[in-house]
């Protein structure tokens, strides 16, 4: 049985009637206040198998509602929209119309955890949250997000070399967003940092920024660990009926 929040009443479907006398009783304004009925029609019977299919939503189908993961929530507590058992509830009875109306708040969750602490049922909402944001932009109800741009060049990188420079993967980062490599905050991260950095270290750093140096031994690892990221995206893709573009 789902949770009736006030709050979740679209003010659309808020009836009033000016003037209006039941069996002698004038109900003439507020007190002739309802609820409109809705009829959904647009069911995705697969939709809580397919936020499952994604990595954070496995243990969706383990909620039983309690709202403790709203009632806990830091984004909830700035903007009352932000519903996390509301969407859970939407996603298990497949009403992919509703979720659809609030794409543009679900990918704001701030990853705290607050409710994956506060849920007593194991079903880490905050994963919930991550892939139903996934979800959003696969099904292409909304555009990637900086940062599914950022995590996807941080594992290629990893995946390439088995090793990570940041300069470089925030140099990729910028160009795929469109941003400029020369930011003030930037350049004040690098001012500072090299008047620290010992010359030999520095030297390092600039050979592994032109370079691209790679773990020793990491050509079977990275190989076996891109087919398995292959293997990955082609299962959710089936999960989730998108043409196996992998
Ligand atoms: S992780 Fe996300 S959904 Fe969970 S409490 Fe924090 S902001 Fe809310
Ligand atoms: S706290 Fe857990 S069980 Fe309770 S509504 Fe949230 S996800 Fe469901």
């Amino acid at each position: 049985m789902p949770i009736h929040e006030k709050s979740l009443i679209r003010p659309e479907n808020l009836k009033t009637h000016e003037k209006l006398v039941l069996d002698g009783v004038d109900v003439s304004g507020h007190w002739s206040t309802f609820i409109e009925p809705r009829v959904v029609t647009d069911y995705n019977e697969r939709l809580q198998e397919e936020i499952a299919a994604l990595p954070g939503g496995e243990h969706i189908h383990r909620c039983w509602q309690c709202g403790s993961c709203t009632n806990s929530c830091t984004v909830h507590a700035v903007n009352p929209d932000f519903n996390p058992r509301y969407w859970i509830y939407l996603i298990r009875m497949g009403m992919e119309s509703e979720l659809l109306r609030d794409k543009e708040i679900i990918w704001q969750c701030v990853s705290c955890n607050k409710c994956t602490y506060a849920c007593p049922r194991d079903v880490f909402p905050e994963g919930v949250m991550k892939a139903t944001a996934h979800w959003l932009e696969l099904k292409g109800h909304t555009p990637k997000k900086p940062s599914m741009i950022f995590d996807e060049e941080f594992t290629e990188q990893v995946v390439a070399t088995g090793k990570i420079e940041e300069g470089r993967v925030i140099r990729r980062f910028f160009e795929k967003t469109g941003q400029p490599l020369l930011q003030d905050w930037l350049v004040e991260i690098a001012r500072r940092v090299a008047r620290r950095l010992p010359i030999l270290q520095g030297i390092k750093l600039a050979l592994a920024a032109v370079f691209r140096p790679r773990t020793r031994g990491w050509a079977s690892a990275g190989a076996a660990i891109a087919e398995y990221v292959r293997e990955e995206e082609r299962r959710r893709r089936k999960a989730l009926g998108l043409e196996d573009r992998a």
